[in-house]
């Protein structure tokens, strides 16, 4: 797929050709509306309650610091987030720049923060399903996922909603999302492989990987998942189809072993210095951004990913061969001395 920014590493994906669709469309349309005919007409928050009014008719922006969003077009997407902490704030904000409407809910009270950047927020998961969101977007914490997933109403949902979900793993909610949805709705699981410290500056070049779960090829469907997809696309994310399994794979390889590094480093207590060097430089900044992730989300990393303790494992077996190597040369000489007599040079 040269072409495509998307970059899929299983070949035999039954969706790789619906994986293309967003690139070729952007290719003859640049406006990506061209979706609009495609659209579901119905929009089902006619019918909804919200909890709180709708903030893109509130007038009364008084006490916010933030501006509101863009507009939705005709054509986009209404993405209800379940879990509106540190990260679902920081992707909602990508959803809006590419002119999707943002809805929310969360165990904390976020209406004061989503007033001011026109977001719905909905005290319940149920009025939120309710105000019937295109896609439901899972963004609560891993431990947090398993009793979050089982209290949403899927009920209260239109049938035709993708649930998506961003947890930093993926076998656990691509297993959970299967055991609990009914068979009707959609699922892609996904993983932007960047926060809102190392996205802070944009998401441009990022890898965003997704799996597509379970999409009907077509209909509505495919025709949303393409749209939440080209969010991502559209922001500039390096797209990377893979599977849960190997997501997991990698990532136990790579961003755990990193979240450990970085959890030790801040067990020293380390200091800027006034020569520090650049690879110095380098470990404090990987230390404040580990730090800055909350540790549920860490243990997460280690406990809902079946390659993390071999990680560990090889982590400390990794740090006995670096000490080993470094004792035991001094020992060498020592030995040599004190055993075989031979002087020092
Ligand atoms: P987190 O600590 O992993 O999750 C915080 C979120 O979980 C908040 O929305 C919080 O709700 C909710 N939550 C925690 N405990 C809960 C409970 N017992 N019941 C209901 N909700 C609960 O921090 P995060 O950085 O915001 O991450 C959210 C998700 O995004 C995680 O699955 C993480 O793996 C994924 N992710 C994070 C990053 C990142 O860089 N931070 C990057 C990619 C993916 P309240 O705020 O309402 O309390």
């Amino acid at each position: 797929m040269a072409s495509s920014p998307r970059h899929s590493t299983h070949p035999t994906s039954p969706s790789s050709s619906v994986a293309t669709a967003p690139t070729l469309l952007r290719l003859n349309y640049p406006d990506f509306c061209a979706f609009a005919p495609l659209r579901p007409t119905t929009r089902a928050h006619s019918r909804a309650p919200a909890l709180l009014p709708d903030p893109e008719e509130q007038q009364d922006a008084g006490a916010c610091r933030v501006g509101h969003g863009p507009s939705p077009s005709a054509a986009a997407l209404r993405v209800g987030i379940v879990g509106f902490g540190n990260f679902g704030q920081f992707i909602a904000g990508g959803i809006q720049r590419q002119g999707h409407a943002v809805l929310a809910t969360s165990r904390s009270d976020y209406s004061g923060y989503c007033a001011c950047r026109g977001i719905r927020f909905f005290a319940t998961a149920e009025a939120l399903c309710e105000a019937g969101p295109d896609v439901l977007l899972i963004c609560s914490s891993i431990l947090s996922t398993e009793a979050v997933v089982r209290a949403i109403p899927f009920h209260a949902l239109r049938p035709d909603t993708l649930i998506a979900d961003v947890l930093s793993v993926k076998q656990f909610p691509r297993n959970l999302l299967l055991e609990i949805l009914p068979p009707r709705f959609g699922i892609v699981c996904t993983h932007p492989m960047f926060g809102p410290e190392s996205g802070k500056h944009g998401w441009s070049g990022l890898p965003f990987v997704y799996d597509k779960v379970r999409v009907a090829q077509e209909g509505d469907q495919a025709v949303k998942c393409e749209q939440f997809l080209s969010i991502f696309e559209r922001e500039g994310c390096r797209m990377v189809e893979m599977s849960c399994e190997e997501h997991d794979r990698y990532a136990a390889g790579s961003q755990f072993i990193t979240h450990t590094i970085g959890r030790i480093l801040s067990q020293l207590n380390l200091k800027s210095t006034p020569i520090n060097t650049k690879g110095y430089e380098t470990l404090l900044q990987l230390t404040e951004n580990t730090i800055s992730d909350s540790f549920d989300l860490y243990y997460g990393l280690f406990m809902y990913n079946v390659n993390a303790t071999e990680q560990i494992d090889n982590l400390d077996r990794a740090f006995d061969k670096v000490k080993q190597m470094l004792y035991g040369r001094l020992h060498n000489v020592l030995r040599k001395q004190i055993v075989e007599r031979v002087p020092i040079p």
